[in-house]
């Protein structure tokens, strides 16, 4: 496949030279019964650029028909605290401000609709939700909420809503220009309500050296002025855009635009250019590899964190990896890390003290990471790579 020559966002084709990532799986967020299977998964390069014009990063090589989006797409994070409470921060904050009770809500994107269902539960809101990964009880339309195993389109919408939430959709998605005008759509067909976009923030993967925030799910990685020009060039104005969970995520609170301005193209922030990110890659990656050697950890370390960080992080060191992904999600426990033989455990798993280092994959999570160790009587350490 030869690589993409425009922007998908802007359409424009003054692009900055690949940052090369070879030979990644194309999916870690799902479950592989075991390893043979697992080993399977196909292996794509990872080629980003980042658009001159707009400032959008993405993989130039992408194709989003290799990733499986089916009911064993396991993306949940809603297992730890700190994430909770960042879901309760947002819940609370939107129903504070939008005042939910009675309202009508529609998710666009709702993974396996947890998010959905405690607004919904939280504010006595009403909820639809549309997702291919979807699993579980659908409801109907008389329920509280109610979901479809598909995608939606602006001809589903024949009633209004207040809120239209699309979180973590946007930088799965390769048409992301085209994307942003379906989401408008939507949106005008819904009556215009509130629409709420969250997605990783690329200032903090540059920031941190956070190699291991770059995988093939993710086509886009979205600098903040990059991603307000495309939310306006799509038709929409900007309410509010803000960094929440620790920098990490970007939320941005949109409506319809009512007329169309003259807009001036962002370019490359410079806390945001894929060039300083990918100047420092291989020194930040023989720095981890050291960090393991130091600490004689040839196979005898362990990850927390089944999630895309830590599964990223399996394949950023192929030369020593770990013997096991610790994670408390449930639904992947007694699973195999994608394109890899190394197992996911529960954390009372006692293979759990056969290990004298378990690093942190991400650092939201050091405090209950931390403490859940502590509880469970670990008596080695903990480590983390964050530059
Ligand atoms: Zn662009």
């Amino acid at each position: 496949m030869s690589l993409r020559k425009d922007c998908p966002g802007c359409g424009r084709t003054q692009l900055t030279r690949p940052f090369l990532l070879e030979s990644q799986p194309v999916v870690l967020n799902y479950r592989f019964a075991s390893p043979a299977e697992s080993e399977a998964v196909p292996r794509r390069d990872i080629q980003l650029v980042q658009c001159r014009s707009c400032g959008l990063v993405f993989n130039a090589n992408f194709d989003d028909s290799v990733i499986p989006y089916d009911a064993n797409y396991e993306n949940r994070q809603c297992f730890s605290p700190a994430f909770q409470n960042h879901l309760q921060h947002l819940a609370t904050s939107l129903n504070h401000r939008y005042a939910l009770r009675g309202k009508r809500i529609l998710e666009v994107g709702c993974g396996k609709g947890d998010f959905l269902k405690g607004l919904c539960k939280l504010t006595g809101a009403r909820g639809v939700g549309y997702d291919t990964t979807f699993e579980g009880d659908p409801g109907s339309p008389r329920s509280q909420v109610e979901f479809h195993r598909r995608y939606a389109t602006a001809a589903d919408i024949t009633k209004p809503y207040h809120l239209l939430i699309c979180r973590h959709v946007v930088e799965h998605v390769g048409p992301i220009g085209a994307f942003l005008k379906e989401l408008h759509a939507l949106a005008a067909a819904a009556g215009d309500p509130v629409v709420v976009l969250e997605t990783p923030l690329f200032e903090w993967i540059v920031q941190n050296h956070c190699l291991w925030d770059v995988f093939y799910e993710h086509c886009n990685y979205f600098p903040r002025t990059s991603l307000a020009y495309l939310c306006r060039n799509a038709g929409f104005k900007v309410v509010a855009h803000r960094a929440v969970f620790g920098g990490q995520y970007q939320v941005l609170e949109l409506r319809l635009a009512r007329r169309k301005v003259a807009l001036k193209l962002p370019g490359i922030p410079t806390a945001g250019a894929l060039s300083t990110f990918a100047k420092s890659a291989s020194a930040d990656r023989r720095r981890m590899l050291a960090t393991l050697q130091k600490q004689s950890l040839q196979g005898s370390w362990a990850i927390w964190g089944a999630g895309a960080k830590g599964v990223a992080l399996v394949h950023l060191l192929p030369e020593n990896p770990p013997q096991f992904v610790i994670d408390s999600n449930a639904a992947k426990q007694g699973c195999v890390i994608a394109g890899s033989a190394v197992p996911i455990i529960g954390p009372t798993d006692p293979r759990l003290h056969s290990v004298p280092a378990i690093l942190i994959a991400n650092p939201n999570y050091t405090a209950e990471i931390s403490k859940s160790l502590h509880e469970l009587a670990y008596t080695g350490r903990t480590f983390s790579f964050q530059a």
